[in-house]
């Protein structure tokens, strides 16, 4: 066997075919590189380059931009920040050090207080737009509700279907769930979130959540509705870590 390189002679070991090919990844188009090892080196360089690199950075800034107008934040809420966040220094922490492992983790966080005014949609909106900010993550936020709403809106105005919209909450980067458990509970609710969670605990996207209830009284309410009531609570202990939320 002769230890010479094998000629190509789809490119005659040029790398390169004579066409343009779009690469919806990078949104560009460019010439078609060769399926042999001369092509996959250029191909690989070429996606290093500047330009490319650029175009993926530009198309996630494009995709949070989106997320973000999906999103449901209210007006009054949009400049909320971890710097105009007063107290709560230990949550602050706690959210600090998940942020530096934000890519490590791929894990969530279960953020809940019986008493309303911690501040919890306040820490989670910062959470969202930190995230967002930080590593371009596309990010949906919005409350348990709104997500049912937009769902049910379907059936009505047939501009988008119910499984598209199911969709993008299933398979958004991160899916931020303001108040779980202030809705009334529903079996077709329950059967939609369960859905959604069953997706992204498989997918390992993080997802968040913010509830005036502990994990334990969420499934008791659910437990109203529902045979086997602690499918949801199990799949978002796995999912999310759990941080109970206090003043000071
Ligand atoms: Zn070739």
């Amino acid at each position: 066997m002769s230890s010479e390189k094998k000629y190509c002679c789809i490119c005659n070991n040029t790398g390169v075919l004579h066409s343009q090919v779009y690469y919806p990844n990078f949104d560009l188009s460019s010439i078609a590189y060769c399926k042999c090892s001369i092509g996959a080196q250029l191909f690989a360089k070429w996606c290093q380059s500047n330009k490319v690199q650029e175009s993926i950075r530009n198309k996630r800034l494009q995709e949070v931009e989106r997320a973000l107008k999906f999103s449901n934040i209210p007006q009054q809420w949009q400049d909320k920040s971890f710097s105009n966040l007063r107290g709560c220094q230990h949550i602050k922490q706690l959210l600090h050090d998940y942020l530096e492992n934000f890519y490590k983790k791929k894990i969530g966080i279960y953020l809940w207080s019986i008493d309303s005014r911690t501040g919890k949609t306040h820490v989670s909106i910062a959470l969202c737009k930190k995230i967002m900010d930080r590593y371009v993550v596309p990010a949906i936020f919005i409350t348990e509700e709104e997500m049912y709403t937009r769902i049910r809106s379907c059936f009505d105005n047939h501009s988008s279907s119910e499984e598209v919209t199911i969709n993008k909450f299933k398979k958004i980067n991160c899916l931020f769930i303001d108040d779980l458990g202030a809705t009334k509970i529903t079996k077709w609710k329950l059967e939609i979130l369960t859905g959604i969670l069953n997706f992204r605990l498989m997918n390992c996207k993080p997802t968040f959540f913010t509830s005036n209830y502990s994990i334990d009284q969420y499934q008791k309410k659910i437990a109203q509705v529902c045979d086997r009531p602690q499918r949801i609570p199990m799949r978002i202990r796995e999912m999310a870590d759990i941080i109970h939320m206090t003043k000071s």
